[in-house]
């Protein structure tokens, strides 16, 4: 078949290395190849379906279990490494917010002692040396074993390279939008046998009703910080937001992230950095001397239930809501978007209120 995909984000590129195996596929992106405007590029990249099972429901948290197990058959397809990991979590608490980690913990919806755990300061000096040994210790902790994380940016230009390899066609700052059942792009008309649209928010206006899709802010800093060794991403309790650092390799973190329900697209304020900032210094003081790399805003692609859906019109297949579980989730979703282009959807496993059609 030949088959057009709206945005070269997370899903399109992911569909796009899935779909290019069987298919005959040509991208379209608003952006450039880096993507450095999507919320792919700023993400964290953590693959955390334990931790966000308490806001979110059993069936995504099923999902995000399934997507852990997905992600090394699709790394293996890439002609360049990605860093990945599954040497899962920690959460951490202050005495003061020591309510709040009981409260997150009530509300895991994992198997206690299986995916989750309490654990004391001699464990935490065995998973995590440095942080056992800062002078205001942890009491209050949490362990999550299975949950993963990946380098985003690292993974969006091996995609880019593997795809431009297999000779996708790949239409670089060519806004796309779809106009009776095809694609309208650089001031024509492109006919595909399939079209899949995953421009995230750049498809806002073409969600079918009643859906709606917002932005919600987010703000993340990036930081080289040589004098802190973390082996695995850590959050700490905070009363407005847990506040997230993740250690990517050589000595690059990233913090993050404010989540704040606006379609501001500032610059990070002054309060969000220094929230993040002094998480961070708290939480480790070689974090004094990091060197800022980054600090930016971007806009997740949300739904009312900022859980993603699936809408398949004919032969026009939308995928979108990622949220901010667009890694957690990415492997799942392109596995039954793909098998959706094939017509071998009976295999799979299969997710109440995932797909709809129209
Ligand atoms: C601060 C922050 C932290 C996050 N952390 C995590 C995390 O730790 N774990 C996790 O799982 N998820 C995280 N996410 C969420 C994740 O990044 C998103 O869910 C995911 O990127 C959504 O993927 P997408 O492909 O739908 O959209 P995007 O990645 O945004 O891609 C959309 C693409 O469509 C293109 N586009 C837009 N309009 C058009 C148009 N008209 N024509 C053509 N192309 C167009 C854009 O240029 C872009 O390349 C985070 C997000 C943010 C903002």
């Amino acid at each position: 078949m030949n088959i057009g995909i709206l945005g070269a984000g997370l899903i399109g590129r992911l569909t796009a290395l899935q779909l290019s195996n069987d298919h005959q596929v040509t991208l379209f992106d608003a952006d450039d190849e880096q993507a450095t405007q999507s919320a792919a590029y700023l993400a964290a990249a953590m693959l955390a379906p334990i931790a966000e099972s308490v806001e979110t429901s059993h069936t995504l948290m099923q999902m995000g279990q399934r997507s852990q197990l997905l992600w090394p058959q699709l790394l293996a397809q890439l002609n360049a490494p990605v860093f990945f990991q599954q040497a899962g979590s920690l959460i951490l608490a202050f005495e003061q917010d020591s309510g709040n980690l009981q409260d997150f913990a009530r509300h895991l919806k994992g198997i206690e002692g299986e995916d989750f755990m309490r654990i004391d300061s001699t464990r935490l000096a065995e998973l995590e040396p440095e942080l056992a040994a800062q002078s205001k210790p942890f009491k209050h902790l949490l362990y999550l074993p299975h949950e993963g994380q990946l380098d985003n940016r690292q993974l969006l230009k091996a995609l880019q390279s593997t795809l431009q390899a297999r000779g996708v066609t790949w239409h670089a700052q060519t806004p796309a939008e779809i106009r009776d059942g095809q694609v309208w792009a650089n001031g024509q008309l492109h006919a595909f046998d399939r079209i899949i649209d995953c421009r995230g928010l750049g498809g806002k206006t073409q969600i079918p009703s009643p859906s709606r899709l917002r932005g919600v802010r987010g703000e993340v800093l990036r930081l080289y910080a040589p004098e802190v060794i973390l082996n695995r991403p850590v959050r700490l309790m905070h009363p407005r937001y847990p506040i997230y650092i993740a250690p990517k390799e050589n000595h690059h973190f990233v913090v993050g992230a404010t989540q704040i329900e606006s379609e501001d697209s500032r610059e990070p304020t002054v309060r969000s950095a220094l929230e993040l900032l002094s998480a961070c210094f708290s939480v480790h003081k070689g974090f004094a001397e990091a060197e800022i790399l980054q600090i930016a805003s971007g806009l997740r692609p949300a739904l009312g239930d900022n859980e993603p859906k699936i809408w398949v019109n004919n032969k026009v297949i939308q995928i979108n809501g990622l949220f901010r579980h667009g890694y957690l989730l990415a492997p799942v979703m392109v596995e039954q978007c793909v098998a959706l282009v094939n017509g071998k959807t009976d295999d799979l496993p299969q997710y109440p209120n995932l797909i709809e059609t129209l």
